[in-house]
């Protein structure tokens, strides 16, 4: 299973979000397994923006993972994408967290995700869906979690369960 985290902090955040739930789904060797809720975070890096939603959605897929790395940087790119400083403002941002239990380092790609395990808004909704989760290394990335709990977010209305499907 492929473990994606989505943000959004310009342009409806939460419409961006919920459309791009329903574009993994549409991802041609792809399933949508399920999604997390959607939250409401205080942004990483520059201070001077929008709050922003993020969620994380379960994949299966048959994509190589540099296959599946271009398909989101089509999705963020068809979703009006500028990249305008590092941690900056964004209509989407599709990252790949976790592959399985393999850790992939190339110079476009690192899985796990470098970041992931330093970020609230990445943890909570992934340790809501899958709270046994593990790193490739055997860690439970439960315990992770007491480091960046004081990281402010909420959560927004519930989604439909599992919305997108098939
Ligand atoms: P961060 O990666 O810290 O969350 P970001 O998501 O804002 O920052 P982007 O501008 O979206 O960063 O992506 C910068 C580059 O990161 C991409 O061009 C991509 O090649 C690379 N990258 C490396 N590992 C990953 C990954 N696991 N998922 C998505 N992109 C990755
Ligand atoms: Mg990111
Ligand atoms: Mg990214």
């Amino acid at each position: 299973m492929v473990v994606i985290g989505l943000g959004s902090n310009l342009n409806d955040p939460a419409r961006q979000v919920t459309a791009a739930l329903g574009a993994l789904a549409a991802l041609p060797r792809t399933r949508l397994i399920g999604h997390s809720d959607l939250y409401s975070t205080a942004p990483v890096g520059p201070q001077d923006q929008p709050d922003y939603v993020n969620a994380v959605a379960l994949l299966d897929t048959t994509l190589d993972p540099l296959a599946l790395l271009d398909a989101l940087q089509g999705l963020e790119q068809a979703a009006g994408r500028q990249r305008r400083r590092r941690w900056g403002e964004r209509t989407l941002d599709l990252d790949i967290l976790l592959w399985d239990q393999a850790s992939v380092r190339l110079p476009r790609l690192r899985i796990p995700h470098p970041e992931m395990t330093r970020r609230a808004f990445v943890l909570r909704p992934l340790l809501d869906r899958l709270p046994d989760c593990r790193l490739p290394d055997g860690t439970p990335l439960a315990d992770h979690w007491p480091a960046v709990a004081e990281q402010p977010l909420h959560r927004l209305h519930r989604l439909e369960e599992d919305r997108f499907a098939d």
